[in-house]
């Protein structure tokens, strides 16, 4: 069903997304193939194929988003009651495990990541330290605001996903989102044969699709089955702590120790990224307490 609706809402859409000027308020429009009436208000639009069209004001038309399915709607909603955080402990050593299963899980390829490990030195005279940065998962997101058919949305339980059947590739989020977080499908995904004919999983994003936009999901789909996300459960050196805020309680990956989620970021003097933004993110940092014990030349483990 979600192939030919999707197939459908694109043809539909035809020569639609454009001139952010002439989809201003949000609204969608599609040109006519017949002419009815002319107005003599000549706008010009970008085609999803790139190519730019001058069409009469009159001939444009709302463009009707496909109807969600249960999968899809129960996605959206998110797990009743839960307000999901994670808190990334600078001070340990980081390995790319974590990276791995991700990129299993979500059947990205080799150069595509949800979680980007970066290598960071404050200053000249401090050890350098690992920093990993997923999707942060804002309370106030930006790239949710920009998306013209509400592809991308947050949910109850703090989460923001991506729903890849409606997504037409327009790229407003990845250029709206402050953190660098997403990534475009530019190529078919990893194992795209032994993946046809899977129905969509909106929690995993997959099948991926070519063309379309993917991040990190929180591992949404193991959350629904009471698991932790596949990064926090694979990272073998305690460096991610998740949990519910609203029970105030975290657990380590590694250790499978579960703490007090306000002590650990008041008593870790945690912060968040780019404060100043208000985008309020759900993924807090520890600093790192002793950097020169932190070993980085090589470790690419
Ligand atoms: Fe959106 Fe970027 Fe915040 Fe993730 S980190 S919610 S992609 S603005």
């Amino acid at each position: 069903m979600e192939k030919k609706t999707r197939r459908n809402f694109m043809k539909t859409l035809g020569a639609s997304i454009g001139a952010a000027g002439v989809l201003s308020g949000g609204s969608i429009l599609s040109a006519c193939n017949r002419v009815e009436e002319v107005s003599g208000d000549k706008i010009t639009l970008l085609t999803s194929s790139g190519e730019l069209v001058v069409v009469d004001r009159a001939q444009l038309k709302p463009a009707e988003l496909p109807s969600l399915s249960e999968n899809q709607l129960r996605g959206r909603k998110g797990l009743p009651g839960r307000s999901w955080v994670m808190v990334i402990d600078l001070s340990n050593r980081n390995a790319r495990e974590c990276m791995k299963a991700c990129q299993s899980h979500h059947q990205l390829r080799p150069e595509q990541h949800h979680i980007n490990v970066l290598q960071m030195q404050d200053s000249e005279d401090t050890a350098p330290y690992f920093m990993p940065k997923p999707c942060l998962h804002c309370d106030n997101p930006p790239c949710t605001k920009v998306c013209p058919v509400n592809a991308t949305f947050k949910r109850e339980d703090g989460i923001v996903l991506i729903d890849n059947e409606r997504c037409i590739g327009c790229r407003f989020c990845i250029a709206a989102c402050p953190y660098s977080a997403r990534v475009f499908n530019w190529k078919e995904p990893r194992d795209a044969e032994k993946y046809e004919g899977v129905t969509y999983n909106i929690e995993t994003n997959v099948p991926q699709k070519k063309g379309t936009i993917s991040k990190c999901l929180f591992s949404a789909d193991r959350l629904r089955d009471g698991k932790l996300p596949s990064c926090v459960s694979a990272c073998p050196n305690g460096v991610y702590w998740f949990g519910d805020k609203n029970e105030n309680a975290v657990t380590n990956g590694t250790t499978k120790e579960t703490v007090s989620f306000s002590k650990l970021v008041k008593e870790g003097a945690a912060y968040t990224l780019m404060k100043e933004l208000g985008t309020r993110p759900r993924v807090y940092y520890l600093p790192p307490k002793d950097q020169q014990a932190v070993p980085i030349e090589g470790d690419h483990s």
